[in-house]
């Protein structure tokens, strides 16, 4: 395990005063900047400005919003310490432009250092695979006041992306993707653009999950294929029928047997 750091719980990183039970923002920026100042207040990051201008680009290139009416914006920047983390609950909801149209209900800001690459990683993988449990889903949205909710999420752990399945970074991996093809063509004054959005999806993905989408690009040209009627795109080859019902409707990532390439669920099918 390369794993470095000491923690692997969600409450490490989390105080209740890092927590918003009612925030008063209607909106996903102003909701974002009410938690900013909260870290600000804390001393866990110093330029606001640049924090959010961050997020703003990062929400730009896709919604954080992961579904079950939770969004998760983020940024990588220069903090005091490793990891600054703020959650704010809204109880009519925010829109988020989330991947299930939802309103977002819990919002859970997070800062990290760029000297530690892996972190946001495993802290993201956690809350993703602990989203999925009905149980905690209840807990989390059943709070009645700060301390329960800080309790709900206090339990989450940090959790290593699998190498077989990747919770919800499909449709982040199709736009790495697509950015890459385009930078193939890419004229001068594009390409500082399309680096920079390329970049972005890079420094949040696991590490082992980008070389090995580098390397299937080097091979094949592309790395991504979406999986259509149970075939993949990337072989034409049927995928077990367990698996491919997985993937229909997911926004997770699956490795072929057959051709090694990464698989997602067809757009055409999730529309
Ligand atoms: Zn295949």
């Amino acid at each position: 395990m390369k794993s470095s750091f000491k923690s692997s719980y969600f409450s490490d990183f989390l105080q209740p005063s890092q927590i918003i039970f009612n925030l008063k923002a209607k909106d996903g920026i102003r909701a974002i900047e009410e938690l900013l100042d909260v870290l600000v207040k804390q001393k866990l990051i110093k330029n606001k400005k640049v924090v959010l201008t961050r997020i703003i680009d990062r929400e730009r290139l896709e919604s954080t919003a992961l579904g079950h009416n939770v969004a998760l914006p983020h940024a990588r920047v220069d903090t005091n310490g490793e990891i600054a983390v703020a959650v704010g609950k809204s109880k009519e909801g925010i829109n988020f432009n989330a991947v299930d149209d939802k309103k977002v209900h819990i919002i859970i800001l997070i800062i990290w250092n760029p000297s530690l690459p892996g972190l946001f990683n495993h802290l993201f993988a956690g809350l993703a695979k602990f989203l999925r449990k009905p149980g905690f889903r209840q807990r989390l949205f059943g709070a009645k006041n700060k301390m329960e909710l800080f309790g709900a999420l206090s339990e989450v752990a940090l959790s290593l992306p699998q190498e077989d399945t990747i919770i919800s970074r499909g449709s982040l991996l199709m736009k790495l993707q697509e950015i890459e093809i385009k930078k193939k063509k890419a004229k001068k004054e594009q390409m500082k653009k399309l680096k920079g959005q390329a970049d972005l999806i890079r420094e949040e993905l696991d590490e082992a999950l980008v070389d090995r989408f580098d390397r299937l690009m080097e091979r094949y040209g592309f790395a991504v294929a979406e999986v259509d009627l149970g075939v993949c795109q990337g072989c034409n080859i049927n995928v077990a029928t367990g698996l491919s019902s997985a993937i229909e409707g997911s926004n997770d990532i699956y490795v072929c047997e057959n051709c090694g390439k990464f698989m997602v669920a067809s757009k055409n099918k999730k529309k």
